[in-house]
This record gives structure tokens, sequence and C-alpha cells, in this order.
């Protein structure tokens, strides 16, 4: 039995340390539910950061051709 340590987690399933970010446990193949809020919160970030830039380039263009 190996004790989940810093950056790891225990498999549900066989109860060994496998490190926190696979996917895919690699003594047993158990796949861990890919965590979605996260996964939501970087896109949003990505969306928000697209805005900050993309609303600038785009004002510029506009008084450029306009
Ligand atoms: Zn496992």
């Amino acid at each position: 039995m190996t004790e989940p340590g810093p950056g790891e987690r225990e498999c549900p399933s066989c109860g060994f340390a496998v490190p926190e970010d696979a996917e895919v446990c690699p003594y047993c193949a158990y796949e861990f539910p890919v965590r979605k809020a996260s996964m939501t919160l970087s896109a949003w970030l990505f969306v928000g950061l697209m805005i900050l830039f993309a609303v600038p380039l785009l004002a510029w263009l506009l008084g450029w051709f306009g």
C-alpha cells in the first residue's frame, strides 16, 4: 500500500498513489472522472483574454478603415 504524497491521489480502484494529473491509473487502467469545472474555468479565462485582446484590435481596425 502506497500513501498518496503531494501531487498524488489514491486510485479508488486499486489503492495505489497515482499522479494527480493522470487521467488513467497506470496500474489498473482505472479512468478518473474529468474535472469539468476547471476545464470550464480555463475556457472562460481563454475567452476573456481573447476579448481583452480582440476589443482594442477591433477598435483600431474600425478606426483605421472607418
Ligand atoms: Zn488503479
